[in-house]
């Protein structure tokens, strides 16, 4: 019981690395996650809840860096293929060649920010719409 008298429910979330285990006390799971957050522990697309000695280790991960540039190389496919734009005219476009568009979708080919910028401006859409979830933030549950 908390000093307002409400019944605290315990949640268990382990580490997805590690196992290691937390216990959550809270009514609302959405408080519990930003308890988790100032404890250090966050949770991720890749491995679900991170603790705070798993998480630094898994974000410099280079397994992790090629998630997101397969990630960013499909979110491109999918705009590009919405427009029916083709890979060489896009390659035309941001003065590369089509084998490079084709390694850069399939996550092969690592991108630049700035090629990034120039493939969203090629593709009329935000850059933002290019990258993964994990790297836009979650969004505020209702
Ligand atoms: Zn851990």
């Amino acid at each position: 019981m908390n000093s307002r008298g409400l019944i605290w429910q315990t949640y268990m979330i382990s580490c997805g690395k590690c196992s290691r285990e937390e216990p959550l006390p809270d009514r609302l799971f959405r408080e519990a996650a930003k308890r988790a957050e100032a404890t250090g522990w966050a949770y991720t697309d890749s491995d679900g809840w991170l603790c705070a000695h798993c998480l630094p280790l898994v974000l410099s991960s280079p397994l992790n860096t090629e998630t997101i540039r397969a990630e960013i190389g499909a979110r491109i496919r999918g705009v590009r293929t919405a427009k029916g734009i083709k890979q060489a005219s896009l390659a035309r476009y941001v003065g590369l060649g089509r084998s490079s568009i084709a390694n850069m979708e399939t996550g092969r080919q690592t991108i630049s920010f700035e090629m990034l910028a120039r493939i969203a401006r090629a593709l009329q859409c935000p850059a933002a719409d290019l990258l993964p979830e994990s790297m836009r933030g979650a969004p505020d549950e209702p």
